[in-house]
């Protein structure tokens, strides 16, 4: 954050009447991941990331902040560290013609009551809450990251990678004619092709680095940070060939699919080109590869 804490001032005074409402308050910028934090009745810049809080070594993969700063409303979310669960509520404000997020925590691990069914032991609290921060993020056919995903997470990569100077490079796959894969063996057998599509496309990637969402329909969006075009256009060679050769078997028929994919690498020039500028500069190569034939990278 390039603002002077001295600028906060006026919203920092505006929060003091929540402070015995929350243990924690933060204003975080959820895009740069930088945090000023309330610490015993005063606000400091802290030169940590904001998700360290969570003693997780990785950003949120279910970021509410981002969500509120995307969306304009208020999120909230019930999250774990350690044994303990907080609650946390997720503002969006403008100051000085800068979007922020305010971030206000709560240690719910005594005062939360839930609901019998939770309480009682049948379900396991931690677990439900790691099974729902999940589920808001994912894909429920076939488990890849969603749309609402790609929407909070490729703009934050974006902004690493030109802060870096490292490439980051985008593929946008959508496979050819899967209508007839429907009409022909059901619309069934085309989820599960689907699902299957989705463990091969994953085969091909880094875990530690990259992701996989599922744009929609039979559309999926990878995002390949510090890989080059050249590294990327090679690794969508390699989806579409494997993609190519492989038989789906699914109720004794033997479905065989192809896949077009478009590729984008974003470089150093590209500093200020936007998540929606990416996606839309790596669809138009999309669309190359299904008007000069299908089954191709372009
Ligand atoms: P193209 O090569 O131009 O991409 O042809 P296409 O048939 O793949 O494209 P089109 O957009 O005409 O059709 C997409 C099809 O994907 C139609 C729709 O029924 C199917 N589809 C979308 N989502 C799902 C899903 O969740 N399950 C199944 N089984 N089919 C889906
Ligand atoms: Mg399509
Ligand atoms: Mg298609």
């Amino acid at each position: 954050m390039n603002m002077s804490l001295e600028e906060y001032k006026p919203l920092i005074d505006k929060m003091q009447i929540f402070e015995r409402i929350y243990d924690i308050m933060r204003i975080v910028d959820p895009v740069e991941k930088t945090v000023i934090e309330s610490e015993e009745n005063r606000f400091v810049k802290s030169e940590s990331a904001c998700f360290d809080f969570w003693e997780r070594g990785q950003m949120c993969q279910n970021c509410i902040s981002m969500r509120a700063y995307n969306e304009g409303d208020i999120f909230y979310k019930i999250e774990c560290k350690n044994n303990q669960v907080f609650m946390i509520t997720a503002v969006p404000i403008m100051l000085n013609e800068r979007r922020l997020v305010i971030e206000l925590i709560k240690d719910a691990s005594k005062n939360m009551i839930f609901g019998e069914k939770i309480s009682d032991g049948e379900v396991n609290t931690l677990s439900m809450i790691e099974f729902m921060s999940q589920a808001a993020v994912r894909d429920s056919l076939t488990g890849l990251y969603n749309r609402r995903y790609i929407d909070e997470r490729l703009p934050v990569d974006l902004r690493n990678a030109s802060l870096k100077n490292e490439p980051l490079s985008v593929v946008f796959a959508d496979i050819d004619f899967f209508k007839e894969v429907n009409d022909t063996y059901g619309h069934p057998a085309g989820d599960i092709v689907l699902k299957e599509f989705s463990r091969e496309v994953e085969r091909f990637v880094r875990r530690d680095r990259d992701w996989v969402a599922r744009f929609g329909g039979e559309e999926f969006f990878i995002c390949l940070p510090k890989a080059d075009l050249e590294t990327a256009r090679k690794v969508a060679e390699r989806m579409r060939a494997e993609i190519e050769k492989k038989e789906f078997l699914i109720d004794g028929n033997a479905i065989k699919v192809t896949c077009s994919f478009g590729v984008y690498g974003v470089c150093g020039d590209d500093g200020c080109l936007t998540a929606e500028g990416v996606i839309r500069l790596v669809d138009r190569n999309l669309y190359q590869a299904k008007s000069l034939g299908r089954n191709r990278v372009e």
